[in-house]
């Protein structure tokens, strides 16, 4: 049996998270949910999982979770804040974390799982982003085990070697016969829109992904095709890949989730439904398998399936995190920051759609003349880092600076 705590327990991961433990409940168990301010969401699974603890960010949404949880009968441990959900990723009783907060706010509670030596299946990829090196370093250090969750980086896992798959942010590509990694991505809602109708998109139009139901900042970071840069970035630390070594490539389709070519020619591919469930399943239940609810793919139904480059000046910020991956752990922190509060004032409507990349680009700009890849190589320095590029991100929408 394994004991689960979920970061993220109210979110789409969350949810999904969920759903396979339903599916495979003799082989799963909570002990711990996690989540931001959604009470009411946090009501209805701790009353159906009765799990030991539920945490929530803020005191007020604590209390509140407490009283309706009293008022319903429920005995459960209820607490807040980062520490309590750094506590409930380390404890004795948990071996599996599946780290699905958004954003800079899971990195902390997801080292805390990495340094307690968990299983940790990661989805929040701004963590890995944040801190590079140090979290691999971790993970090796703590003898945490590494399951990437994200669809790409779960697929381009499958493909891999065993012995590559154990080696997770330290294997030798080369020397385990692998030529490229591929990444593949759909391309967002606007692939086909003609640029220039971009700076008037709305939050709604921007959330609404043609493939996979997210989030809604990942889900602006697909449009923006961010989220694949964040991802090149996570692919660069999970599979310790030089420049050379890793491709990003447009598949409408999303049925490859992506593929590892091989210095014999070969290439292998995973494929499946869009849907999170899959990857989600396969990280809990490594190596072996379970029931995902998934349902199969049908070839027959799937007309075509298509691949091209990416052209960089549709997607600036997808340009600008690969820039930023080999530039230094100062300029992708930064990034992840900047784009963090861009994605914030676009959802609320302080920010064109095309003002995220702009706003993006003069952070990590500003970052990288002060600062060297030397000063960035502890947390506290990484999160100093992360506050100052957040605050310069919100002088400049606020001075009207872009
Ligand atoms: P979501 O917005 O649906 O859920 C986010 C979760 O984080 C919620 O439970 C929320 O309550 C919690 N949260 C937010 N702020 C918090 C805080 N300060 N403290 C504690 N909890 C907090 O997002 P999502 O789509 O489930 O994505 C979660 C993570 O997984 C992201 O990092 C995303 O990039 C990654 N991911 C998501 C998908 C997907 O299909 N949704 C795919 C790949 C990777
Ligand atoms: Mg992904």
């Amino acid at each position: 049996m394994h004991k689960l705590t979920i970061l993220g327990a109210t979110g789409s991961i969350g949810s999904s998270t969920l759903k396979v433990i339903d599916q495979n409940s003799e082989q799963f168990s909570v002990v711990a949910l996690v989540a931001g301010q959604n009470v009411e969401k946090m009501r209805e699974l701790c009353i159906k999982y009765s799990p030991k603890y539920a945490v929530m960010s803020t005191p007020e949404a604590a209390h509140q979770l407490e009283r309706t949880l009293n008022s319903a009968g429920a005995k459960i441990e209820v607490l807040y804040g980062e520490a309590a959900m750094s506590m409930v990723s380390s404890l004795e009783e948990v071996d599996t974390v599946m780290a699905a907060i958004v954003g800079s706010a899971g990195l902390m509670p997801t080292m805390a799982a990495v340094k307690a030596g968990k299983r940790v299946l990661l989805a929040n990829k701004e963590a890995l982003v944040m801190s590079g090196q140090l979290f691999i370093d971790e993970v090796k250090r703590s003898n945490a085990q590494l399951l990437p969750v994200d669809s790409e980086h779960n697929a381009i896992f499958q493909c891999l070697p065993p012995a590559t798959q154990s080696q997770l942010g330290h294997c030798d590509l080369a020397s385990q016969g692998i030529s490229h990694i591929l990444l593949t991505g759909s391309g967002g809602p606007f692939r086909y829109s003609d640029p220039s109708t971009l700076a008037d998109v709305t939050p709604a139009q921007a959330i609404a992904h043609p493939n996979w139901s997210m989030g809604p900042k990942i889900s602006v970071d697909s449009a923006t095709m961010m989220n694949k840069g964040l991802e090149y970035i996570e692919a660069r630390w999970l599979f310790n890949t030089q420049p050379e070594q890793l491709k990003v490539l447009i598949h409408p389709q999303s049925v490859i989730h992506s593929m590892v070519q091989f210095l014999d020619g070969s290439v292998i591919a995973q494929m499946g439904e869009p849907d999170m469930a899959t990857p989600i399943a396969y990280a809990m239940a490594y190596p072996n398998r379970v029931n995902a609810g998934v349902s199969a793919l049908d070839f027959t139904q799937i007309a075509e399936l298509t691949f091209m480059a990416p052209d960089y000046s549709r997607y600036p910020c997808l340009k600008l995190a690969m820039d930023a991956c080999f530039e230094g752990q100062h300029a992708t922190t930064a990034l992840n920051a900047a784009n963090e509060v861009a994605v914030d004032a676009f959802l609320n409507e302080r920010l064109r759609f095309t003002e995220i990349a702009k706003l993006n680009h003069s952070v990590v700009d500003k970052i990288c003349a002060t600062h060297t890849q030397v000063q960035s190589n502890n947390l506290e320095s990484l999160l100093e880092l992360d506050k100052m590029a957040r605050l310069y991100a919100k002088e400049l929408i606020t001075g009207h600076a872009l």
